[in-house]
């Protein structure tokens, strides 16, 4: 066990957080004079600043208990947060392994804290070697990774994050968007024996509700109350906790759309291999491809004439592009356009 007053920044200890009308009171009814709501409306009360309900459905759901999840809004609020528990800007570090998320590369920046940025072997895989010399420095409060990972979509090995989780004295962040569309299993489990882990979901990908911003944070109850001292108080609306409950509540959907896009990526897989412009299209846990071209700006260029946008990642990886798994009309259509360019 880690103990985490030592890696906590000195003036979140000390924080008294702010306490909001409806921490002080938590019964449900009354007459409710206590907010400086408006006593008109639909919307017009404050939501549950501890989004109790969602916790204890998500709880169910990935057999934990409320006080080892937080939700933020999006799963970058709970990168952002993760900086301003740990770090103290202008001082502490944070490492990662490129190419990844650029979340995470920008959440250090805004936050004045210097990223190290390892690069992935040629198969997308940690090169330990290059790590051990990190794995002691205790100014590195922070190790990102993300699994399946964004942009390249593969599983980062469980025996390298087991390795720098029984070696790496920080706090170090799984982050899994993407992890529902992947064979394996989530690491969630692993937050019960290593006080160190968080462990990254979020509502945005397989549940379909990128546009309601509701990402989750897995991790030691400790952790969880200094990610609770530090929220804004209301920080997911009511709207946005009713999306993911209804969400949650249709498993159905859930599991015939993850089916659908999951016989998607197979069958545009097969169908872009075929084609003379791609060179290459990696391995893949996620809803996207990467797909090498020839020239993959010139590619770009002309899909977006046609109507059809895709990530270009040729900076991160030359000649890539990600693209997402669409409908099966839109992944025709990609097809087609990419069939009659020369
Ligand atoms: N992590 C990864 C790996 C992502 O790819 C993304 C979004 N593209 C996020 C986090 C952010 O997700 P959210 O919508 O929950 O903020």
């Amino acid at each position: 066990m880690i103990n985490l007053k030592r890696i906590v920044r000195k003036n979140i200890i000390a924080l008294e957080a702010y306490s909001s009308a409806r921490n002080e009171f938590t019964g449900k009814t009354g007459v409710f004079l206590d907010a400086n709501e408006n006593p008109y409306g639909e919307l017009n009360r404050y939501p549950d600043p501890f989004q109790n309900e969602l916790k204890e459905r998500l709880a169910q759901l990935k057999q934990t208990e409320i006080q080892n999840i937080f939700i933020g809004n999006g799963s970058d609020e709970v990168i952002d947060l993760a900086f301003r528990i740990f770090c103290n800007p202008g001082f502490d570090k944070a490492l990662t392994f490129s190419p990844t998320y650029g979340m995470y590369t920008v959440s250090a920046a805004i936050n004045d804290v210097e990223l190290i940025n390892l690069s992935l072997n040629e198969k997308f895989k940690i090169d330990q070697e290059k790590l051990i010399p990190y794995l002691n420095d205790a100014q590195i409060k922070l190790l990102f990774i993300c699994s399946p990972n964004n942009p390249t979509g593969n599983l980062i090995d469980k025996n390298s994050i087991l390795f720098i989780l029984n070696n790496f004295k920080g706090i170090m962040l799984i982050d899994e968007a993407y992890i529902d569309f992947s064979e394996e299993e989530s690491l969630i489990n692993l937050t019960q024996k290593f006080n160190n882990l968080i462990v990254i979901q979020t509502f945005s990908k397989a549940w379909g509700l990128a546009a309601a911003r509701v990402g989750i944070a897995y991790a030691n109850s400790e952790i969880i109350s200094f990610y609770n001292k530090i929220k804004p108080p209301y920080n997911i609306s009511e709207l946005n906790q009713k999306a993911a409950l209804k969400a949650l509540s249709n498993q159905h959907e859930f599991q015939h759309n993850l089916t659908e896009i999951s016989q998607e990526k197979r069958r545009l897989r097969n169908e872009l291999q075929h084609l003379p412009i791609v060179k290459k299209i990696y391995p893949s846990e996620a809803n996207f491809l990467l797909v090498e071209f020839d020239k993959a700006p010139k590619i770009y260029s002309q899909l977006i004439k046609k109507g059809i946008i895709t990530r270009n990642r040729n900076k991160q990886i030359r000649n890539c592009l990600r693209i997402s798994i669409g409908t099966v009309a839109e992944n025709q259509k990609l097809l087609k356009a990419l069939k009659n360019i020369k």
